[in-house]
């Protein structure tokens, strides 16, 4: 799906322009530039927003106004590209190769929810100014329910002119619910995770033009700022861009608030790879391999599945975010370190709006993958952490002992007590801990794309009574250790097992 995207552009140098001239019609502006080397290109990342195509030798960019009079004062040779607005002809709903109205997009979700009511319910997150809706559709069984379940998250198009994932978001929602009891692998993925897919974050960016196509869909959203420079940073923190958070990202910050996503998928365009944390900085995350395994799985399965040179740009279809090029307040790195859930950017096509006519291929191409995706939901070492005296779930801190960092630990979730840690083949020792109750760490030996169940039960200070509990669980050994710290104490509590009452003494040293 490579495109003769170069012959589309004519190149303008830019030196003359007059800028009013430039944002008379659209409040951005998309230009390339050369770079001298990494740390310039970071520089200027801080200023306007680079751009998925970025490769090695040439840098792209969006801004709008103020972003690019800053651009300016560099003194940096760019060429604008002109926007051009191609108007394809739609194909057919029913064939897939077509981009919905505003309105029949909406009214597609609802008809999910009303045709699959029991495994599947819409959301309207959120109305912005425009009227314009951000939808999300909630796919499960016992939909709505609580349970022992990861949450996985796809989200698309939060750069309103990057549509192929508006349109395989669609469809995959339609495949999932089709799927259901008919196809025993989407039944699974049904019955065993709770499934959120939002096609369009950016609505008023898509449907820039109005609601009737989406030739004209613009980048940015309808206030001219790159919905994803807009979330908090690791690094750079509140509000790195300088802009209050948008409508767009309020509502996705109460999202990530209200559902405990574990996994998740930003779906992007302009070039054809799998983006794994970090963008913001160089730092390596706790779990580098396993981004690698899941990102190559996903690029492996698309190579597969077309056979065209599709999905293998940089290093065969994978890369590290700040290896391409950094960038600070994307949702990808907010999702990652402040809410502990693992999310990778899928760009999708070199295209950023696809002709109608190739997303069929596409979806060929990515569906599988976008599978395997979701289905890499339920690997791991999961569980549910509960009080060993009352048995209620709690929320405890997991981590593992030299290896987690950078805030790559997770937390188990009420009001199921559940937890899900993604790692890639190995042997870990993980801590649960509280306020409150003594600590509890566990070896854990995990292979890929499989599932190690450990349920943990913590036990709450100041009680004594629950002695013989603790010693007959199965990790019995290990919960000793920890109970007291030191293994000294520890054998010393498994030479006092059989004395019920001095145990009593000594567990209530801590
Ligand atoms: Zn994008």
């Amino acid at each position: 799906m490579k495109k003769l995207l170069f012959l589309l552009l004519i190149p303008f140098v830019g030196f003359t322009q007059n800028i009013d001239e430039l944002f008379l019609e659209r409040g951005e502006v998309n230009f390339s530039f050369e770079y001298k080397n990494k740390n310039q290109l970071n520089d200027i990342s801080d200023i306007v927003s680079i751009d998925h195509k970025t490769n090695t030798e040439l840098a792209y960019a969006y801004a709008n106004k103020k972003e690019f009079s800053e651009f300016l004062k560099l003194g940096i040779d760019y060429k604008i590209i002109p926007k051009k607005i191609i108007s394809y002809k739609n194909g057919s709903k029913n064939n897939w190769d077509y981009y919905p109205t505003y309105e029949e997009y909406v009214d597609m979700m609802i008809a999910f929810a009303d045709s699959f009511p029991d495994i599947c319910k819409l959301h309207n997150l959120g109305t912005l100014n425009s009227g314009k809706e951000i939808l999300i559709v909630q796919i499960s069984d016992n939909v709505g329910q609580k349970e022992n379940e990861p949450s996985f998250l796809y989200t698309s198009s939060m750069h309103g002119d990057e549509l192929a994932g508006y349109i395989l978001s669609l469809r995959l929602i339609d495949y999932i619910l089709n799927g259901y009891n008919n196809n025993t692998r989407l039944t699974e993925l049904v019955n065993e995770i709770d499934i959120w897919i939002n096609p369009l974050a950016n609505p008023d960016g898509a449907y820039y033009g109005g609601n009737q196509d989406v030739w004209s869909a613009i980048r940015y959203n309808s206030n001219w700022v790159d919905l994803n420079r807009n979330y908090p940073d690791p690094e750079d923190g509140s509000h790195p861009d300088g802009n209050p958070y948008q409508e767009e990202t309020n509502i996705f910050l109460g999202l990530a608030d209200t559902v405990n996503f574990t996994i998740s998928a930003n779906m992007h365009g302009g070039a054809e790879v799998c983006n794994y944390p970090w963008d913001t900085w160089s730092n390596l995350t706790a779990d580098d391999n396993w981004w690698q395994y899941v990102s190559q799985e996903y690029a492996d399965s698309c190579q597969t599945n077309s056979g065209n040179g599709y999905f293998n740009y940089l290093n065969d279809g994978i890369t590290n975010g700040w290896d391409w090029y950094s960038v600070a307040g994307g949702r990808q790195d907010y999702m990652n370190y402040f809410k502990h859930c693992r999310e990778l950017t899928l760009e999708l096509s070199d295209n950023k709006t696809p002709n109608p006519n190739d997303l069929p291929a596409l979806w060929d191409a990515n569906y599988p993958s976008l599978l395997n995706y979701i289905e890499q939901s339920l690997y791991g070492i999961r569980g549910i952490v509960t009080d060993s005296i009352t048995g209620n779930p709690i929320k405890a801190k997991v981590e593992i002992t030299n290896h987690d960092v950078d805030s790559s630990h997770v937390y188990s979730n009420l009001p199921i007590g559940n937890y899900h840690r993604y790692l890639y083949q190995g042997n870990y020792s993980l801590t649960y801990s509280k306020n409150g109750y003594y600590p509890k760490t566990i070896n854990a030996t995990i292979l890929n794309n499989d599932i190690v169940i450990e349920d943990v039960q913590l036990l709450p200070f100041g009680n004594t009574n629950s002695i013989s509990e603790i010693a007959t669980s199965k990790s019995n050994k290990i919960i000793n250790i920890d109970i007291l710290g030191r293994e000294s104490k520890a054998n010393k509590i498994k030479l006092l097992k059989t004395k019920k009452g001095t145990i009593k003494k000594k567990i209530t040293i801590n």
